[in-house]
């Protein structure tokens, strides 16, 4: 493994595991490794751990800890939501989402189609928001669910999920959130939102990979995604990941406890970097609504270049971001977000997300802002189009 200085500036796409949640889960890797069905006390304490952490989890959404079923992700959780809005509800075969979710919906409803269900994708204006009236006229009475997640993973740009769990209850649908983007950069309140399900992944607060939730309103019909086993009150079978969940518990409460600062800290470095790259860096643009954003987030039009290419010389410096666009078989494809706010295919693949977490430093930053206007120089300057630029 490599051993140059990183400099992480892709928090969307996972975190560093938080050392208070690494020291909470070592012991049930190392020592404590009991199943927490088994009735005699080696097992059936790490049973309480996973009591305490789904508390803690709970406490970071306002819920109650009935209501939260652990998963092994985030992708599992919105599979599963999907699933059981359509198993609960077999007269209902529509399902209304947007263009611009995660892949772990998309895929998934592309899948329902081919079974048989309808499916309708929200377009999204330039700036990437919804319209809540076109919202609100394509429910239908057939609707099983409607899924709206609640901040976009590559922009940063929030939708009004409260009002869009009101038009939806209006209506007597249940309404899904992929909030997997969302804790540690908003506070997050279930019965102020009055969401019927809501997707969690632990590895974006800090927690390690391979272990999510999903909130299930008190009184809302659950079928499981996962049968066997009665985990999880019979919720989703499989022995659960003891380790995992505990330090998805220490995550939530250091989430809760560093909330107000980091937030803080966190929008004024975005701030300072986006405005530095904008003003400094010829033909560049924001993506996306300025706010309603996640205050980590900065999705930035590079033009004349292309983003895989900034983004290897972006690694040579050791600095990790990302592309807006997904590599299939060799050939890039624009991001589908980027191209649902109808942004052209040569900008979209010239776009760069960068998303800030709780541990980078105004001196990563600088760092950052050192060498980019280099590296976009450079690639312009051996691009047809960037030499056109220059006359
Ligand atoms: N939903 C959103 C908005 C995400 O950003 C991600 C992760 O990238 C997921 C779902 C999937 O989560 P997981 O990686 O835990 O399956």
């Amino acid at each position: 493994m490599s051993r140059q200085r990183i400099y992480y500036f892709d928090n969307n796409a996972t975190t560093r595991v938080a050392p208070e949640v690494l020291d909470a889960m070592l012991p049930f890797l190392r020592d404590h490794y009991g199943n927490p069905s088994s009735v005699y006390k080696f097992g059936s304490q790490t049973g309480h751990e996973i009591k305490k952490a789904r508390a803690k989890v709970a406490a970071l959404l306002n819920a109650a800890p009935g209501e939260i079923v652990f998963t092994s992700c985030g992708t599992e959780s919105n599979n599963a939501a999907l699933h059981s809005a359509l198993a609960t509800h077999p007269g209902k075969r529509h399902i209304l989402t947007t263009a611009v979710e995660h892949s772990a919906i998309l895929n998934h409803c592309a899948f329902l189609k081919k079974q048989g269900c309808e499916v309708t994708f929200l377009p999204v204006d330039a700036d990437g928001s919804l319209d809540l009236h076109l919202l609100d006229k394509s429910i239908r009475p057939d609707t099983a669910l409607v899924s709206v997640m609640w901040a976009n993973n590559e922009t940063g740009v929030v939708f009004p999920i409260e009002e869009i769990a009101a038009i939806c209850h209006s209506k007597n649908t249940l309404f899904h959130t992929d909030a997997t983007q969302v804790p540690g950069k908003m506070k997050m309140d279930v019965k102020a939102l009055d969401a019927d399900m809501l997707t969690l992944s632990a590895h974006k607060l800090h927690a390690p990979k391979g272990v999510g939730l999903l909130y299930v309103k008190r009184r809302t019909n659950f079928q499981p995604y996962l049968l066997g086993g009665h985990q999880e009150h019979g919720r989703r079978a499989g022995t659960e990941n003891v380790a995992s969940i505990v330090a998805f518990g220490r995550a939530a409460e250091l989430a809760l406890d560093h909330f107000d600062l980091e937030n803080t800290r966190i929008r004024a470095l975005r701030g300072r970097m986006e405005d530095a790259i904008l003003a400094g860096i010829p033909n560049t643009v924001r993506n996306g609504a300025r706010e309603p954003r996640l205050p980590n987030t900065s999705n930035i039009a590079f033009d004349f270049v292309e983003a895989e290419a900034t983004l290897l010389l972006l690694d040579q410096i050791g600095v990790c971001a990302s592309s807006g666009s997904a590599c299939t078989t060799g050939s890039l494809e624009p991001s589908h977000v980027l191209t649902a706010m109808g942004i052209s295919p040569a900008r979209a693949r010239g776009c760069i997300r960068f998303s800030l977490g709780i541990y980078n430093t105004e001196e990563e930053v600088d760092h950052l802002l050192k060498h980019l206007p280099q590296i976009i120089q450079k690639l312009r300057d051996i691009s047809p189009a960037g030499a056109k630029t220059k006359g």
